[in-house]
This record gives structure tokens, sequence and C-alpha cells, in this order.
């Protein structure tokens, strides 16, 4: 973990926020090459799940909603996660994940007075990761919506708060008879969005894993009451291939994961587990949500929110079947996952093997040397003539071996390098590939070609 949070900082994916005032606790910047890569995922994802999907369309719905919305959805009175506090060094800490530690089950889902009795009789087992200490406080319930005093003018706002949204499938709910009453959708359909969430998170100490502010991506599918369990099972089929075959993920360390105690509307859940560089934790949650988000949603604003199927005239709510997962959790999975170290000549070459679609930059450009006008112009005409088609960096800095380091650490594909034989003799450009280190010589006027037909 070390290892990538450094990779990172360093090579500009993710900076910690605010970090000249000392940071801000939870909450990342994306750096040059991490907004690459993050725009990467959340394209490859909406090319998944919406482009290629005739019954799925997307939507782009606002933070700011109406506080009733969050009453209804249960985030008001119950969105909270168990705190426990070290009495020794003060460390605000999750009680469900101390007791995980230890090998005890316990979740976010039990009452106050459920989990305080499992970690009254386990608790001597338990250690304050931080300062080694066993001395907790009793367990609370900590609500984990973040308020704001959005369009409130009075002091004390805080009473009716208006929220930051915990979780963006909620904006989704609310427009579903926007998107039927607009668009020629009939179920069984589905509604995709992309979007940032806030949470109060207990404790966020997993760099971009657990943050306070994230993206979600999330797909909500209306299925007829019948058919929620088939549908269910295939968006699980569908959502695992995503991992193997668009992200190009290691098999081996994707998992699913049952939920044993499951919420009383559930019908099943499972989330997809990543072997992150501290064990498999959720990546993201595919649920079957029975008929329970419009049924509160349509008893709390009032409206009908049923569906009247166009060819039998069957009136009922759609159930819901939700794939949701965190833009940063699978920023740091594909990291982790093509992290790679390898030997050569003697010395460690650290590469990230990332997908060659999802790379932050494409192909980087580089002058033998910096200090020869004319390959330094060939170079650039060079870079200008493949930028519009592929995010290109053109670089002219220290030798060529360290031009070839930094793009290796960054992921980068294909390197080409413009020597003496390009500009005296054939106009040929040399082209390394990032994985196998060979390196071809490709005539100048196909270039182009050759790595469009090599990034395809
Ligand atoms: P966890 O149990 O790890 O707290 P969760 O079950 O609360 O996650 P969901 O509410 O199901 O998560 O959210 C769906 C997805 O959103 C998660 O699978 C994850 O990818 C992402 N996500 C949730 N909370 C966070 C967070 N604090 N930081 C980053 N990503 C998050």
């Amino acid at each position: 973990m070390d290892k990538i949070v450094s990779l990172c900082k360093r090579r500009g994916f993710v900076f910690p926020s605010s970090e000249i005032y000392g940071g801000f606790a939870s909450i990342y910047d994306f750096g040059p090459y991490g907004v690459e890569l993050a725009n990467n995922i959340k394209k490859a994802w909406w090319q998944y799940m919406v482009q290629e999907r005739e019954d799925i369309v997307g939507l782009d719905s606002a933070i700011f909603m109406h506080p009733k919305i969050w009453e209804a959805s249960g985030h008001v009175a119950g969105f909270s996660d168990p705190l426990v506090e070290c009495k020794k060094c003060h460390a605000r800490l999750r009680a469900d994940h101390l007791l995980e530690d230890i090998g005890v089950f316990a979740d976010e889902k039990m009452g106050e007075e459920e989990i305080n009795k499992i970690f009254d009789e386990h608790k001597n087992k338990a250690k304050c990761p931080h300062c080694g200490q066993q001395d907790f406080t009793p367990i609370r319930k900590f609500n984990l919506l973040v308020k704001s005093n959005l369009g409130n003018f009075t002091d004390d706002w805080n009473k009716e708060p208006c929220y930051l949204r915990g979780e963006t499938c909620q904006g989704i709910y609310v427009n579903y008879k926007n998107v039927l009453n607009s668009t020629r959708v009939k179920i069984p359909f589905g509604i995709a969005q992309i979007g940032k969430a806030f949470r109060n998170e207990i404790t966020a100490r997993q760099f971009i894993f657990r943050t306070r502010e994230f993206e979600q991506m999330e797909m909500q599918y209306f299925t007829h009451p019948n058919e929620e369990m088939k549908e269910y099972e295939k968006l699980k089929n569908f959502r695992w291939q995503y991992y193997i075959e668009r992200l190009g993920l290691k098999k081996e360390n994707l998992r699913w994961s049952k939920h044993e105690n499951l919420v009383f509307y559930a019908k099943e859940a499972y989330d997809i587990e990543y072997r992150f560089p501290f064990g498999f934790k959720e990546l993201e949650g595919v649920h079957a949500r029975s008929n329970y988000d419009l049924t509160q949603h349509a008893k709390f604003s009032g409206e009908d929110l049923s569906y009247r199927d166009p060819k039998t005239g069957e009136k009922y709510i759609p159930h819901i079947i939700e794939s949701s997962v965190g833009v940063g959790r699978t920023f740091l999975a594909i990291i982790t996952d093509a992290y790679t170290e390898e030997e050569v000549n003697g010395e460690t070459r650290v590469v990230l093997k990332i997908k060659k679609d999802l790379s932050p930059i494409k192909v980087a450009v580089f002058p033998l040397l910096k200090n020869k006008p004319a390959l330094v112009d060939k170079a650039r005409e060079i870079f200008n003539d493949l930028k519009g088609d592929f995010m290109c960096e053109f670089d002219d800095n220290g030798n060529i071996g360290k031009r070839y380091r930094r793009q290796d650490e960054i992921g980068t594909p294909f390197c080409v390098t413009v020597d003496f034989d390009t500009i005296e003799k054939d106009n040929t450009v040399t082209v390394r590939d990032r994985d196998t280190m060979e390196q071809e010589r490709v005539l100048m006027g196909d270039l182009k070609q050759y790595l469009k037909e090599k990034l395809a």
C-alpha cells in the first residue's frame, strides 16, 4: 500500500486535499494523471452501462435534493455506523471494523443495543489501531449524512438541514416518472448516473478506498416483480464480466461476497470484492431491493409511482435491482492490479500495466537529444500530428532511460523516439512497447495508423 500511495503522489495521480494547510482528513484530489485515469474509468463504465445498452438511459441529477427524500429513503433515521472512541488516544473508530479485525461478525445494520452486546463480549481482544490500548467508550450510532444550510438563512438551520446526497441513486428514484414520461423506455429498463456523494465516514484511513467526498457510478434497473430475481442474476453476471473484460482485472483478485445480514426489504445482496493491499474489501454492491424505494417515495411524496404495462394494462410498483460502485475504489483496484516490479539489468523497473484504453497517457514522444533542434522539431511535429487522436505527452527532459522510467510508472503503453536515423536516413521512429520493452522501427507516415491498431 505504501508503494502505491507513494507512486500516486510522486507521479501526480492523487494528492491529499489542502496539503499546504496540513491536509483535510479523508479528502483527496486527483492530479494530472489521476484525472485522466478517473475520466477513462467513467468513460468505460458509461460506454458499457449506457452506450451499449438499448434498455439503459443516463441521468445527471443535482447533488442537493428536497430534504424529505432522505427521510423517505431511511437515511435520516438509519444511515449510521457504530462509533466507538478509544479512551486513551481519543481516536474515533468503527466498532464493526474493530470486531472484524478479531474475526467477529458485526455490521452497520445492527442496532445500538445489539452491537454493544457483541462488543462487550469481545472487546478484551480488540485493540485501538492507533495506540494499542483496549479501553473503549460504549458504542453509539453515528449518522453519516452531511448537513448544509443551503437555502436556509436562519441561525438554527441545523434543525432543518438540507443534505449533501449520501448516494446518487435517490436522484434516480425520484426522476423515474420523468424518464418514463419523456423517453421510450419500457420495463425492464435502467437509469444510470455518475456523480458525487458525501458521507461523514468515521474512520477513513485507507487512502482513496474510503473518503468523505467520493464519486459513485450507479445503475438502477426497474423490473416486473416476478422478473426481479431473473434480472438480478443477469446483472450479477454482466457486472462480473465488466471487471474481467473491460477493466482487465485479474480474476484471482475478485470474488463475490454474500450479505448475511440483509436489510428487511432486500431480496438478496452480493458485493464484488477486490483484493486490495489491505485484503478483500467491497468494490461494488449488486443488490435486489424489491419495491421498497418507489413505495417509500410514493408514500412520502403523495405521487403515484406505479407502472402500467402498455400491453397487458397490469399496474404495479416496479422492483429495483442495482449496481453501485465508486470511482475511487475502481481507481485503487486498477492501480493495485497493474502495479508491477520487474528486475531489468540488475535494477528494479516499476511499471503500471494498465489496460491500454484506461492509461492516462497513450503515447509519449521524445527527441533523442534535447540540444539538437532538428530532432526536437521533428518530435514536435509528430506530437502535434498525434495529439488530436490520442492523449500524448512531449518530453525532452533528462536521458532517454529516465523518460522511459517515468512513462512506465504512469502506465504509458507506447513511447516514440526521434533519433538521427529519423532525420538523416529513413524517416522511421522507434516505438517502444511498455510491457515487452521491445522497440520497433515504424515509418513516420504509418505511425498514426500503427498506434491506432495497437491501441484499439
Ligand atoms: P462500505 O461497507 O465499504 O462502507 P457501503 O456498503 O456503505 O460500503 P454502498 O453504500 O453500497 O457502500 O455504496 C456503493 C459503492 O460506493 C461502494 O461499493 C463503494 O465502491 C462506493 N463507496 C461507498 N462509500 C464510499 C466511501 N466512503 N469512499 C469511497 N467509495 C465509497
